[in-house]
């Protein structure tokens, strides 16, 4: 039985800059073009992040409205995912671009520690972001940057305050969060696997975890991102040239692992997304 193994691109996110590589897509025009190489190469998932003229992190509507409409242009069938992530806004300005209505948004439901910062997700806003999820009709994905997060996560699916099957994306090697570690990896799985035993689950590492997280969750029969957002480089003296270049790591994984990437059609069965419109 093949298990297809979906990619998700994580094209700009909210940290990283020109400086520190000039592959990273800040305009609306360089993420449009960006998404569709790294969609070439086998990417089913976008995960959008958008900057305000200056380049700083912005929540705003409008720029993510005008970034879907290229991608769906460009990338037929594509999988859209929003960040509501909380480096680009605060409070509820952190859901304002739901009713846009994309495939699929990123949800936190719980704190940590950032690299600089707590990573704050009170459970008044976590419910509220849920809800607008629901009543949009938008797929959470809950990143887990912590195992409480996989347990609450679970939770919400059980008393239907997130529609399940949930997808849960581990994210390692956060600066003061969890490292990315191989037995916290297969904990993670197992914990999801019990706790909320439909679920199906992708994985991500930061900086230079990257690589070893894509092939541990390619290996174990996941789901993974990649991207400039959460990596800069190929290795320690050579900067990624595109965010296609890191999802072509991933798919020569999928190859070594004997595993097909998921088309973007495939990744929206397996999902259990709405066709593309
Ligand atoms: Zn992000």
């Amino acid at each position: 039985m093949t298990n297809p193994c979906i990619l998700c691109v994580a094209i700009t996110g909210s940290v990283p800059t020109k400086a520190n590589n000039p592959a990273v897509p800040i305009t609306i025009q360089e993420q449009i073009e960006s998404t569709h190489e790294a969609y070439e190469v086998g990417a089913s998932i976008a995960h959008c992040h958008v900057r305000d003229d200056e380049g700083k992190p912005t929540s705003d509507p409008d720029r993510f409205a005008r970034l879907m409409e290229g991608i769906k242009a460009h990338c037929p069938d594509m999988i859209i995912q929003l960040s509501t992530g909380g480096r680009s806004g605060s409070g509820r300005d952190r859901g304002g671009m739901l009713p846009l209505r994309p495939d699929m948004a990123s949800l936190a439901v719980g704190s940590n520690n950032f690299p600089t910062r707590v990573y704050e997700n009170s459970p008044d806003l976590v419910d509220w972001l849920a809800s607008e999820m629901i009543a949009y009709d938008v797929m959470p994905e809950i990143e887990a940057f912590d195992l409480s997060h996989i347990v609450q996560a679970a939770r919400m699916a059980k008393d239907g305050r997130i529609k399940a099957p949930l997808y849960v994306q581990f994210v390692m090697n956060v600066k003061n969060a969890m490292p990315a570690d191989e037995r916290i990896f297969d904990f993670y799985i197992e914990t999801l696997k019990r706790f909320a035993p439909d679920a199906l689950w992708c994985a991500a590492g930061v900086g230079p975890a990257q690589i070893e997280v894509n092939e541990w969750a390619i290996s174990k029969g996941g789901h993974t991102r990649a991207g400039l957002e959460d990596n800069m480089r190929l290795d320690r003296d050579t900067l990624a040239p595109s965010n296609a270049a890191l999802i072509k790591r991933a798919v020569d994984l999928c190859e070594k692992y004997e595993r097909p990437v998921a088309t973007s059609k495939q990744a929206r069965q397996i999902l259990g997304l709405r066709p593309a419109g």
